[in-house]
């Protein structure tokens, strides 16, 4: 194939932007993988080959993610939207009531869709999501079966850059859009959900990862598939899991490690994350309206001083080989996503296109 064929700087939210190491290696071993004669796609998951494909990611995350041993790590589908229905499912049958922090529109989603099963208490909502509310105004049920939060809000840019304090209680943590996005101690937390398909691999898998004591509590009408301990008795292999997408996310997780693991990972993001509000910071003809304490690095939100302009905006960068960047249709503006694979250079890319932007239509 040419190797010299150009890819662009997609800011995309999701699915996203993947390491480019990582999709040549999946091409090289597209046709033939390691010598079996067929594609991942083709082999049996009950496979001796798949098996260790399989085997072989989860032990990379365990050791990249640093996760205890009394954590099983789950590969579902379903997405992180099937995670609001399964959480509270598995989690909260029996139990008075559920919290849920809210700071933004998934955590919102996730909410409401687990009033359907039980009581919720809404910890603290703020009326527009451009910060975290103040840790004294939020009411945390010291009975409730788990607190849930987003740590990072995809649509809205803003991200908790600490972990609740949920005392006994178990923290739940939809960490989609900030999943391998910088180190976490994982042992601070019940369960951690996230789609894959923004720093961990192609749509179509969930990751969960779910301290052992809390299996084995669902309530009796979750179906098997979409039961944790099921789920984790039977290696995330009770049916066909999605076979593609779990060798990938293991060809991600091993790029994470050559690159330094979580640590240099985290250390570039926050440089990326920076620079670009740094830039945003020095002038307006753009505004942040994140507050500075709540801003993601993954999804920076950003406006333009006049809303005319956005389409020349949206469609000049796309030009300039810059696409993904038009805002979620709820906010608007724009967003640019920085997940782990965007380069340094695909933010400096787009600084300069924004200045230029400025000195041709400011
Ligand atoms: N939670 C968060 C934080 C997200 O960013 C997304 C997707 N953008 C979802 C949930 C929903 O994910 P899915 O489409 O995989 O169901």
């Amino acid at each position: 194939m040419d190797g010299s064929m150009s890819r662009v700087f997609n800011f995309s939210a999701g699915p996203a932007i993947l390491p480019e190491t990582v999709l040549r290696q999946a091409q090289n071993e597209l046709l033939d993988w390691r010598g079996t004669g067929m594609s991942v796609m083709e082999m049996s998951h009950r496979d001796k080959a798949f098996m260790s494909i399989a085997t072989e990611a989860e032990a990379t995350l365990r050791e990249i993610l640093r996760v205890p041993p009394n954590y099983k790590v789950l590969f579902v589908q379903g997405g992180a939207t099937a995670q609001f229905s399964f959480v509270p499912m598995n989690l909260a049958h029996g139990k008075p009531s559920a919290d849920y922090l809210v700071t933004g529109f998934w955590g919102r989603k996730a909410a409401k869709e687990a009033q359907r099963y039980g009581r919720v208490n809404i910890v603290a909502q703020p009326e527009v999501f451009t910060a975290i509310p103040a840790r004294d105004s939020w009411s945390l049920d010291p009975q409730a079966a788990y607190l849930h939060y987003t740590p990072n809000e995809t649509i809205d840019g803003v991200e908790m850059h600490e972990v609740p304090d949920a005392g006994s209680v178990p923290l739940v943590a939809d960490y989609s859009s900030s999943f391998l996005a910088h180190p976490i101690d994982v042992s601070k937390f019940g369960l951690i959900y996230a789609g894959a398909q923004k720093n961990a691999g192609p749509a179509g898998i969930t990751i969960i990862l779910v301290r052992e004591d809390l299996l084995g509590h669902s309530h009796p009408l979750l179906p098997p598939v979409f039961d944790y301990k099921t789920i984790a008795d039977n290696g995330s292999m009770l049916n066909t899991p999605p076979t593609y997408s779990w060798y990938i996310c293991g060809l991600v997780f091993k790029w994470i490690r050559d690159q330094g693991g979580l640590t240099e990972i985290g250390a570039r993001n926050q440089r990326k994350a920076q620079r670009l509000y740094d830039y945003l910071d020095g002038q307006d003809f753009y505004q942040a309206p994140v507050e500075r304490s709540a801003r993601s690095r993954m999804n920076v939100v950003f406006r333009l001083a006049d809303s005319a302009l956005d389409a020349d905006f949206v469609a000049g960068a796309a030009k300039a080989g810059l696409p993904g960047i038009k805002g979620h249709r709820i906010v608007g503006g724009m967003r640019a996503s920085l997940y782990n694979a965007m380069t340094e250079a695909g933010v400096e890319a787009l600084v300069d296109y924004m200045k230029e932007f400025v000195r041709v239509r400011g």
